[in-house]
C-alpha cells in the first residue's frame, strides 16, 4: 500500500504495523501544524483497507499492535470505525492491538456505549494533543478543545478501559511561560494520567500561522534552554507509574526517554547536565524555515 502524506506516531509506535484508514486530519486547524496542510482530509475506501489486510495475513503477518492512520482516525464514523476493527478480527486473528490518534472533539462525538464497543472490539490506547496545560495557549493555538473538555473526554476513556498517550511540546506556551506550561500540564497529567508522552519540543515554522502571533507580538520564541528548563519542571512533577515518556528536539542533539518512575533521576539528571552545558552556549531558537 502507498502510503501519502506524513507519517504521524510517537516513538512508542515504531513497532506498530501503520494501516492508513484516512487521509491527513479532519481538524487540521492547529496554528502550530503544518503537517497535513497540503492535504485535503479524506476517508481511503474500504476496499483498498481490506486488501492491504488480506496482503498482511496472506504474508502470515500477525502485528501485536495496529495503528490506524492519519492525522485523527478516531474521526471516522462508528459505523465505518467499526467495518474496519472487524476487518482487523477477521484478517488478523492473532487480536492486535488497536491504536490510532484522536483529537478530544472526536472522543466527545462518541457516546460511552460507541466508546465500550470500541473497546470490544480491539481500541486500547488514542494518541491526544494535549500539546499545553494552559487554557489560553490552547485557545491561541487554536485547539479543538478546553482543558474541561479534555478532561471530560479522558475521563470517559478511561472508563471504558481505553488509555491515551499525550502529544506535547515543551516552548509551545512562548518566552517566560514555560515553567507555568509545565506545573499546568503536570496538574493535569497527574489527574488524568497518560500511557505515553512525547514531547516533541515546538519547533515554529515561518509558515505556520503560529510564525503571524510571534511577528504580531502574541508570544515570544522560547530558546532551548527555557525549554529543557520546562521539561525538567515537568518531570520532576509528574507522578505517572507505567508512563514512557519521551522527549526530543529538532534543532538540538538532545532526548531524554524512559519509563516513569524507575528512570526519573537519570532522566532529571540527563537534563541537569544539558542545562548546564547550554548555559554556556549561544540560544539556540526553535525557528525552521
Ligand atoms: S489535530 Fe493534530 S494533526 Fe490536526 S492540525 Fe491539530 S496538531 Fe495537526
Amino acid at each position: 500500500m502507498e502510503y501519502e502524506g506524513r507519517i504521524c506516531k510517537g516513538p512508542q509506535e515504531r513497532a506498530a504495523f501503520m494501516l492508513p484508514v484516512t487521509v491527513g486530519c479532519s481538524y487540521n486547524a492547529c496554528r502550530f501544524c503544518l503537517l497535513f496542510k497540503h492535504l485535503t482530509y479524506r476517508e481511503l475506501p474500504l476496499e483498498q483497507i481490506e486488501a492491504e489486510l488480506q496482503r498482511v495475513a496472506s504474508v502470515g503477518g500477525a502485528p501485536k499492535v495496529v495503528y490506524l492512520g492519519d492525522g485523527n482516525a478516531f474521526h471516522l464514523s462508528t459505523e465505518r470505525l467499526l467495518t474496519i476493527l472487524q476487518m482487523i478480527e477477521k484478517y488478523l486473528p492473532n487480536k492486535p492491538e488497536v491504536r490510532m490518534d484522536s483529537t478530544i472533539t472526536d472522543i466527545l462525538a462518541k457516546t460511552d456505549e460507541e466508546l465500550a464497543l470500541f473497546y470490544e472490539h480491539g481500541v486500547r490506547r488514542l494518541y491526544i494533543g494535549i500539546e499545553s496545560g494552559l487554557e489560553d495557549v490552547l485557545q491561541l493555538m487554536c485547539k479543538d478543545h478546553t482543558i474541561p473538555q479534555a478532561e471530560e473526554a479522558i475521563g470517559r476513556l478511561h472508563k471504558v478501559g481505553i488509555a491515551y498517550g499525550a502529544h506535547i511540546m515543551t516552548g509551545i506556551a512562548g518566552r517566560g511561560r514555560g515553567i507555568e506550561n509545565a506545573e499546568g500540564l503536570a496538574d493535569f497529567f497527574n489527574r488524568y494520567p497518560p500511557v505515553a508522552i512525547v514531547n516533541f519540543s515546538v519547533f515554529i515554522h515561518r509558515r505556520a500561522p503560529m510564525w503571524k502571533d510571534i511577528e504580531e507580538g502574541r508570544m515570544g520564541v522560547a530558546d532551548e534552554l527555557e525549554n529543557m528548563r520546562e521539561e525538567r519542571r515537568l518531570l520532576e512533577l509528574m507522578d505517572l507509574p507505567g508512563c514512557d515518556y519521551d522527549g526530543m528536539h529538532d534543532l538540538i542533539e538532545f532526548r531524554v526517554r524512559g519509563r516513569l518512575p524507575d528512570k526519573k533521576v537519570q532522566m532529571l539528571a540527563k537534563l541537569d547536565a544539558g542545562i548546564a552545558e547550554w548555559s554556556e552556549k549561544e540560544p539556540v531558537y526553535p525557528i525552521v524555515q
